[in-house]
């Protein structure tokens, strides 16, 4: 098992397959030309395999794919066919321009459930935030995913000033639409334009909400990091994630592996393991992994806490978004 010293589990590995992405969300890649991995650097899908089969051996039952966009790799299909072979719920986070051309491989994977990104329900504002004008395909690939009888998790990102306005709108779709939307708090990254008075918090959230609608909280998992409601009579449901505001990193289950092969034991950690170097010299993999959870810092990566309010963005050390892996 992947125990730290604060006596957490460690069963939940997110693997990013790549920091190429089809969009430019500039909450999440710096501003200037960010330059991708190239291909050789990243794990290759063999090594995916590899690494994952080690992870579950360790403990992990769960693995989420996400990236940059996993959907732009050419084996992404392959990767997905060969982990859903592993004793592990397998599932993955998308900005969900390529969906449709996914839908065999969902099924024989038996992947079920589904992440899929989306800030704004107007198609300037996405092209004004993704930088492409892929708003009515996202649209389309989300009712594609409802129609084979996915279950279909919306992330938000939320800016105040920016889409706090349509907390509404999104709340009013779950009416009709069985989707399960999740407003996440805007986060620190290298180059992202992060600064605390952008971050709308998971009570202003609630409190936005509340002047239309009545809701009731839904049981959450010991490590579910998002607060769940549902308006009664909707087909679907919300949820607040509060990661600045009120970290819930007490209960933290989640590891994450970079496209380039690094182990970071928190979103926000500084210190990475090259396990994807210690695999193809044949070093002792698992002592690796294993030092590296041990040494998990107890909230936020060490580097700050949740009175963000006066935090620097530049004073966070760590890599944009999508070089980690989401
Ligand atoms: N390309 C895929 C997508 O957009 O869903 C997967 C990778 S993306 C990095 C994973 C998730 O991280 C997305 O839901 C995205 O909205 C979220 N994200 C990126 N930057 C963020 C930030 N600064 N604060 C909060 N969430 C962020
Ligand atoms: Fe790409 Fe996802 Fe980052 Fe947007 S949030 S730039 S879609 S990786």
């Amino acid at each position: 098992m992947l125990i730290d010293r604060y006596n957490r589990v460690h069963n939940y590995l997110r693997i990013s397959l790549t920091d190429n992405c089809n969009f430019r969300c500039f909450y999440c890649m710096p501003e200037e030309d960010y330059a991708f991995t190239p291909q050789a650097a990243l794990m290759q899908a063999d090594e995916i395999e590899r690494l994952a089969k080690i992870f579950v051996g360790l403990g992990v039952n769960k693995i989420r794919l996400t990236g940059g966009e996993p959907l732009v790799r050419k084996d992404a299909g392959a990767i997905i066919s060969a982990l859903s072979k592993l004793p592990v719920k397998l599932s993955l986070t998308t900005n969900g321009v390529r969906l449709h051309d996914f839908i065999d491989v969902f099924k024989e994977s038996g992947i079920n459930s589904i992440n899929i990104s989306l800030d704004t329900l107007q198609a300037e504002k996405f092209q004004m935030i993704t930088r492409r004008d892929s708003f009515h395909r996202v649209m389309d690939n989300i009712g594609l995913m409802l129609d084979i009888g996915m279950h279909v998790k919306i992330n938000v990102v939320v800016m105040a000033g920016l889409n706090d306005n349509e907390l509404l709108d999104f709340v009013a779709w779950t009416k009709e639409v069985p989707v399960h939307v999740r407003f996440i708090e805007f986060m620190p990254f290298a180059g992202n334009r992060w600064t605390g008075n952008k971050v709308f918090t998971w009570q202003q959230m609630l409190e936005r909400i509340s002047d239309r609608y009545s809701f009731l909280p839904l049981k959450a998992g010991v490590h579910e990091t998002a607060k769940a409601y549902i308006v009664p009579g909707h087909k679907g449901t919300f949820s607040v994630i509060s990661t600045m505001s009120a970290p819930f990193c007490s209960s933290c289950n989640r590891i994450r592996l970079t496209a380039d092969g690094k182990l970071k034991n928190c979103l926000f950690a500084q210190d990475e393991t090259d396990v994807l170097s210690a695999l193809r010299t044949g070093a002792d993999l698992e002592r690796l992994i294993k030092n590296n959870i041990a040494a998990k810092a107890m909230e936020l990566g060490g580097q700050f806490n949740k009175n963000f309010e006066t935090l620097k963005a530049d004073e966070v050390f760590n890599r944009s978004m999508i070089a980690i892996g989401g």
